[in-house]
């Protein structure tokens, strides 16, 4: 299976190739094209399997065709439990930027560093990675909106859990809208995750590498 057959088109193409991806992991193989339908997904993999492209291709595939205004709402969030997974993610979309039909601003926002320089840079942040804490405080701030959000993704779910994020989570929940795509994705599956598929109201596609 191609890159192309997945749905994806020449813009994404370009920074596949650039960045040596042959073929499609198994995971991407299946995951793209569910994400591009826009229908809910939860993934379980782990680090290594692809995962971060998995949804980094396809959510810049569909917002490089949107008309997006300029401003302190974010389109897509990615809660994330650590600063080095913010950090990680943020450089794959950055690779991924490049030859895209419109210039789109990604961002990646965590605690444990001044709150400042992430409050002046979120105007016309369209992709939003963030620690949910942070966020929070963000959103306190009124530097950032994620209320009319067309995606969410959470990754790396069930750890959220063991770093004893649930309560931040749910609040955040409460301020987004209800309508939206949602992307899960967690290395293993338990209740704690489980429970959060109740919360959000999904019923998503599973895919389980
Ligand atoms: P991840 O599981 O998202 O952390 O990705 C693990 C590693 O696989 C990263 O170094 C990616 O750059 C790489 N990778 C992701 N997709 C592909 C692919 N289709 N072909 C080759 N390498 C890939």
């Amino acid at each position: 299976m191609s890159f192309e057959s997945l749905g994806l088109s020449h813009n994404i193409i370009r920074s596949v190739n650039k960045l040596g991806y042959l073929k499609p992991f198994p995971i991407q193989e299946q995951a793209v094209p569910v994400i591009l339908e826009g229908k809910d997904l939860m993934g379980i993999a782990k680090t290594g399997s692809g995962k971060t492209a998995c949804f980094v291709m396809p959510v810049l595939e569909k917002l490089q065709n949107a008309d997006v205004k300029k401003d302190r709402n974010v389109q897509v969030l990615i809660l994330v439990p650590t600063r080095e997974l913010a950090i990680q993610i943020d450089e794959v979309f950055r690779a991924f930027t490049d030859n895209l039909k419109r210039e789109i601003r990604t961002m990646a926002v965590y605690g444990g560093v001044s709150i400042n320089p992430q409050m002046k840079g979120m105007f016309g942040v369209e992709v939003l990675i963030a620690t949910p804490g942070r966020l929070l405080d963000l959103i306190e701030h009124k530097a950032v909106s994620i209320s009319g959000i067309r995606q969410l993704i959470i990754d790396e779910a069930d750890k959220m859990f063991h770093l004893g994020f649930e309560e931040e989570m749910n609040k955040l929940f409460g301020l987004m809208p209800v309508m939206k795509q949602t992307i899960l994705f967690s290395a293993t599956l338990n209740d704690k995750v489980a429970e959060m598929k109740e919360r959000l109201s999904i019923n998503p596609v599973m895919i389980e590498i």
